[in-house]
């Protein structure tokens, strides 16, 4: 890439990330102003791409842009978001989080601010890519879609309408690549390689109510067994029953690919994991709870009600239980489980949000080019699959697409993974440089 574009990225990122584009479950509370404003700066980042590509409106602020290739019959679609979660104003950020500013961090200069990493450099490198691409007067082998949602971070529906629109033109993407994975340093213990890791599945989000009824009264007479006491029962019973574990498909390559990189004691264990599941999956469950997130369904009590007042007892309590599925687990399956472990006919179960776990995506043809793509922009990075625990937008692409693959192609140290979501978020520059490169890469690279 020459200085120009890489200063062009990094200039565009910064005013993305200027511009607080805070979205919220609730319309109303969302700065509609704002999100005008960012869509204006990308026109003016990015004149030919605005100019060149055929652009549709989705949900409020939403972008679904399509490049024109020389085929149309291996589409692909890029994806990226364009809010972020808000700040909190109590967080010890070092730089404003919506300065964007260019300052010093432990791997070199880097852009600070909120959704450097999550997801606005996406937005800025892929875009960077298009327009670099457009200039040099490419024209990609197929049809390239870029799908840029405006309420990821609320699971709200401009992804869903991006994926009608392209249902209703007929388009079955080859591949979609949405953010979830990176380019991980720190990633396990004793593994100085970085792991590229590509999301192939991601875990589904499930949340439960148990519900306890009962006659309620003055706290001054309480009855044995009320609806507090049957919910704290319920969730110590549920807590008691976890969901069986066992290390999926995509954990188990992960940890094949990871044997030539780990301590020498550790290699034929993990060379052998595809053989050894049973001994890796009580490896995992003991290795702490992300670990063993990577294992099974998990679930977690979240939100608890009662009596409003100290001297009234619940006619109604309430518990709720957000759940995570795993791939091969089914929200039915879920309920019967929760049901089964609660034991109690008197406790109601409502099912709040219903997510089944994604498909998971071969690792075909579409998965090796980005495999390639990581072996020529990071060449010291091992490229492995492996299995999301957040969700994505790119979920309801799995509708339209068998092959969806979650991964930002960003240096990342386990500080800065830590920093999304949270505070002190920050992408390298030279890291954004060499996303904005792999982009370009795999857009010249799509199949003819
Ligand atoms: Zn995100």
């Amino acid at each position: 890439m020459t200085d120009r574009m890489t200063d062009r990225v990094v200039t565009a990122l910064q005013a993305l990330v200027r511009i607080p584009t805070v979205s919220d479950r609730d319309p109303a509370r969302v700065d509609t102003d704002a999100f005008d404003r960012l869509l204006a700066e990308l026109a003016t980042q990015f004149p030919l791409l605005h100019e060149r590509l055929d652009l549709t409106r989705v949900g409020s602020h939403g972008l679904l842009l399509h490049w024109a290739g020389a085929s149309a019959e291996r589409p692909v679609v890029l994806m990226a978001h364009l809010d972020v979660v808000p700040v909190d104003g109590d967080a010890p950020w070092r730089h404003d989080p919506f300065g964007g500013e260019v300052h010093d961090s432990p791997t070199g200069p880097a852009i600070w601010g909120r959704g450097t990493l999550d997801d606005k450099g996406c937005v800025a490198a892929i875009c960077e890519a298009v327009e670099g691409l457009l200039e040099a007067g490419h024209v990609p082998a197929q049809d390239v879609w870029l799908s840029f949602g405006c309420d990821e971070e609320v699971s709200g529906t401009a992804a869903v309408e991006a994926v009608e629109v392209l249902r209703g033109r007929g388009v079955t993407p080859w591949l979609v690549l949405d953010e979830g994975g990176a380019i991980a340093a720190g990633a396990f213990p004793g593994v100085k390689a970085p792991l590229g890791v590509i999301g192939v599945t991601e875990k589904g989000t499930t949340s439960l109510e148990l519900v306890a009824e009962g006659r309620g009264g003055h706290a001054s007479t309480p009855a044995r067994n009320g609806p507090t006491a049957r919910i704290a029962r319920a969730i110590l019973r549920v807590e008691k029953s976890p969901f069986p574990a066992s290390a999926p498909a995509s954990t188990l390559e992960l940890m094949r690919r990871l044997a030539p990189h780990v301590p020498l004691p550790l290699r034929p264990l993990l060379g052998r994991a595809d053989r050894l599941a049973p001994v890796v999956t009580r490896a995992l469950l003991a290795a702490g709870p992300e670990a063993a997130a990577m294992t099974r369904t998990t679930v977690a009590a979240t939100t608890l009600s009662g009596s409003p007042a100290l001297n009234v007892i619940a006619s109604t309590a309430k518990a709720g239980l957000n759940i995570r599925v795993m791939v091969g687990d089914t929200v039915a399956g879920v309920v019967e489980h929760i049901r089964k472990a609660v034991d109690d006919d008197s406790i109601r179960i409502d099912v709040v949000e219903s997510g089944e776990p994604s498909p998971v995506s071969p690792m075909g043809d579409a998965f090796e080019l980005l495999e390639d793509c990581i072996g020529d922009v990071f060449p010291d990075a091992v490229a492995t699959p492996y299995v999301m625990m957040a969700a994505t937008d790119s979920r309801h692409f799995t509708a339209i697409s068998e092959h969806v693959y979650r991964f930002a192609p960003f240096r990342m140290t386990k500080a800065q993974r830590e920093a999304i979501h949270s505070y002190d978020e920050h992408i390298g520059v030279a890291a954004l440089v060499d996303g904005a490169r792999w982009y370009t890469l795999l857009i010249e690279r799509l199949p003819r």
